[in-house]
């Protein structure tokens, strides 16, 4: 088959380390019967393995020249090729207990996992190579430097656990960062869940926005509305130092005084 030249626009870095393909496949875990999404299967290199593995897989990938390839290569019966921009993918369309996994391209990672988060109902669990650095902060507790806007939004959503790191030269071309494998699992129905996601969302992203300021300044519009006591949050406190149940109660707080609308 005719060579295919890396388009960087795509952020397309291929794997090309057997060793840490084996790794992930062994991460994910495919058994036959499963309802599994590659995202940007690119040159196989996960798609390959995995459907040893599977009955059937749907992959979903942006560039025509490589959905094409895919399609020559695999029967539809086994592989269904979704053509197109995965950020406009309904998962909804996709059936449920989905297993999605993928070696995302680093481009568009934030807005990819803020886009999975309105599926996450229908979700089985999730393996993502990114971008080290991206994982860190997925990960990050309160305190630390990394715990962030995204800290928050997705560990309200999900269970994350940092799998292994992979070096830029497992990749052609390599990428300039190194980049890591995340398992995340949807918490239980049964989880605190926010009053209103819309205004938990707001909160979050106005508290973070001056994360070295004490959310009583950064949130100056809307602090006369907040028991500080009642929380259990100091007055004092950074956005940085507030657990996910505590922005979850401030949000409820604020939402429930009408000064945060959903
Ligand atoms: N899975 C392959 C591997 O591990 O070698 C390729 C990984 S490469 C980092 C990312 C892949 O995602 C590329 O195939 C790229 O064309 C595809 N891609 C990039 N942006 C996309 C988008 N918005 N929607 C779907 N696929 C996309």
């Amino acid at each position: 088959m005719a060579q295919h030249q890396a388009r960087k626009r795509f952020g397309q870095n291929f794997l090309v380390d057997e060793g840490v393909v084996e790794s992930i496949v062994r991460a994910i875990n495919p058994a036959a019967s499963q309802n599994m999404v590659e995202i940007g299967p690119g040159l196989s290199a996960l798609t390959q393995p995995l459907l040893q593995a599977l009955d059937r897989l749907t992959v979903i990938e942006i560039d025509r020249d490589l959905a094409e390839r895919l399609r020559r290569q695999y029967p539809p019966e086994r592989l269904a090729v979704v053509e197109g921009d995965v950020l406009k993918v309904d998962f909804s369309k996709l059936g449920e207990g989905l297993r999605v996994v993928g070696n995302l391209p680093y481009n568009i990672s934030s807005p990819l996992l803020f886009h999975l988060v309105q599926f996450a109902d229908r979700v089985i669990d999730q393996h993502f190579m990114l971008q080290r650095e991206v994982i860190d902060r997925m990960v990050a507790k309160p305190s630390s430097s990394d715990y962030s806007r995204l800290s928050v939004m997705l560990q309200s959503r999900y269970r994350m656990v940092k799998l292994f790191d992979v070096p830029p030269e497992a990749f052609d071309p390599p990428p300039r960062v190194v980049s890591a494998v995340v398992r995340m699992t949807p918490l239980p129905e049964d989880r605190q869940k926010p009053a209103s996601f819309p205004a938990f969302e707001q909160v979050v992203a106005k508290s973070f926005a001056q994360r070295r300021k004490m959310l009583r300044r950064g949130l100056a519009d809307w602090a006369g509305a907040i028991d500080w006591a009642g929380l259990g949050i100091p007055e004092t406190a950074r956005a940085e130092e507030l657990s996910v149940a505590q922005f979850m109660n401030l949000a409820d707080s604020l939402y429930a005084a009408g000064v945060v609308k959903g």
